[in-house]
């Protein structure tokens, strides 16, 4: 397992291929700090004797320890452990904790490879080509992003289909030794902090559009890729620091007839699998979302207990049902995941067919609870917003910056005039505020909120992943029985 700073080190080695705000930074650059020190939590946690339960597992590859991140889950306990350790580091960090994309996409790929190849009458050999290429992402405890959501154009057309051929990520030509892909996949979190890049489809395929049945990874500075990457960080901290300053990135990865070769290549051309592909990463994410949304459900509740004792209201009746609320969605969020992953197993859910062996054998998410999970917290996320908005007042607005309460002709002041509950300290409060403007105010507290709310897909994606798959016919069945109503 890898260091924190070997970790720096792989990517202060890599090419300069991203672009931010009309310049090409280095990886290193300081805006990507926070990301990067956000990621770098789960290298420090799991080297700590008491969290190698949670945070490391045995590879079944090589039967060596391996950071969980990177790890292939081979039953229900190890869908726990993803789920509670993704709680726990998000709790650490106060928000994403960044490298979930990778564990997600290396599941989800690691079956619809060994399908594909079944379905090629082992004419391919892409489970083979992902296990080298996996062996090598545990053994070097590498850093993976998941590249999935395409431009996708008009949205009510197919991929092949739209005006522009290319605004959907496929393969423009077959070589002997590689494949030439175009394309661009969007909003993809920490790209620019990544080893690898792992590329899924988006959406369910038709035979027509096999060329965008492809899955590959690439280091995330490959000949030919582009990153135009955005920076999220909160505004910047001189006097008063935060107790831990996270940050994330996105990027627009642009594959500018890159060619990838074969042994790189997971499928390509195999539709039928491309859409399970997309639905099996959806899926996969979701059960993420299970363990971070409770963390950051944690930290909303917390935020709103305290904003309600610094403004001296913690005892009212209101303010109680609303946490209550908070707490509410928090946990039947945990529960769904919790659930999801005791009922995992190596199937996935066919509709009209029901479950079905799926994959080599590794376990895959209940796909019920996973979308009703994710879809109650995800809906959830702008009404927990207002509830702290709510509770805390207009101050976030409108608090002072830092510099003012270090200058000596206002610093007085202001600590007399923003004082509220009399047993907090003005520094306390001060610093408090501070926090929740972060979280209400700031354009990363927005950017947090859209992403919590699409992240994994929107919340209608999963409506009809839920409605596709409940048997709501034996419901009719079941009422038809208590009815009396004989067909
Ligand atoms: C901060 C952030 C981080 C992200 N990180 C990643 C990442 O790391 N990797 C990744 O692959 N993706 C990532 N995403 C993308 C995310 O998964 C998508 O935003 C999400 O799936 C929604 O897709 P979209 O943005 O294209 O919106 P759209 O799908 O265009 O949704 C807009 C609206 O159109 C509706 N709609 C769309 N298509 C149809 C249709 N055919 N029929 C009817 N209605 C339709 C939707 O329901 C929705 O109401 C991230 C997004 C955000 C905001």
């Amino acid at each position: 397992m890898r260091t924190k700073q070997q970790y720096m080190e792989g990517l202060g080695k890599m090419k300069r291929n991203l672009y931010h705000n009309g310049e090409k930074i280095d990886r290193l650059d300081e805006h990507q700090m926070p990301c990067i020190n956000t990621i770098g939590t789960t290298y420090d946690e799991a080297e700590k004797p008491e969290n190698a339960d949670l945070m490391t597992a045995k590879s079944h590859l090589t039967g060596e320890t391996i950071n969980r991140f990177t790890h292939i889950h081979q039953n229900t306990e190890d869908l726990h452990k993803k789920q509670d350790m993704t709680r726990f580091l998000c709790r650490k960090v106060g928000g994403c904790i960044q490298r979930c994309m990778g564990i997600d996409g290396t599941n989800a790929i690691y079956n619809a490879s060994y399908e594909a190849d079944k379905l090629n009458n082992g004419a391919t050999e892409y489970h083979e080509n992902f296990k080298k290429w996996l062996e090598r992402f545990q053994t070097e405890d590498l850093v993976g992003c998941c590249a999935q959501t395409d431009v996708k154009g008009d949205r009510m057309k197919r991929p092949a289909d739209q005006v522009d051929p290319d605004l959907y990520t496929r393969v423009v030509e077959k070589k002997s030794d590689g494949i030439v892909v175009r394309g661009c996949k969007l909003h993809i979190s920490e790209a620019s902090v990544a080893d690898e890049v792992l590329v899924v489809p988006t959406r369910a395929l038709r035979p027509e559009d096999k060329d965008y049945a492809l899955a590959f990874a690439v280091p995330g500075d490959w000949d030919g890729l582009k990153q135009v990457v955005t920076i999220h960080n909160y505004r910047e901290r001189k006097h008063f620091p935060r107790g831990f300053m996270p940050g994330a990135t996105d990027s627009y990865i642009i594959f500018d007839d890159m060619f990838v070769p074969w042994e790189r290549v997971f499928l390509c051309g195999e539709y039928q699998h491309g859409g399970a592909l997309a639905l099996l990463f959806a899926l996969f994410h979701r059960h993420s979302y299970s363990g971070c949304k409770p963390a950051i459900g944690d930290v909303i509740l917390g935020t709103a207990a305290l904003a309600a004792e610094y403004n001296g209201i913690q005892k009212t009746s209101h303010v109680r049902d609303k946490f209550a609320e908070i707490i509410k969605v928090t946990e039947l969020g945990y529960a769904a995941g919790y659930t999801v992953s005791d009922l995992g197993k190596p199937e996935v859910y066919m509709p009209g067919v029901g479950f079905m062996p799926y994959g080599p054998g590794s376990y895959i998410p209940n796909s019920i609870y996973c979308n009703v999970g994710r879809c109650l917290t995800g809906e959830a996320v702008f009404h927990e917003t207002e509830i702290l908005t709510d509770i805390s007042g207009g101050v976030p607005a409108t608090f002072p910056y830092e510099g003012d309460f270090v200058n000596p002709e206002t610093k007085d002041l202001l600590n007399k005039y923003l004082m509220r509950n009399p047993d907090i300290s003005a520094e306390n409060q001060a610093q408090f505020w501070r926090y929740v403007g972060d979280m209400l105010c700031s354009a990363t507290g927005g950017i947090n909120n859209v992403g919590n709310y699409h992240g994994g897909g929107s919340p209608i994606m999963e409506s009809i992943a839920i409605t596709t798959q409940y048997d709501i016919e034996e419901r009719k069945e079941l009422v038809k029985g208590l009815a009396g109503i004989k067909d």
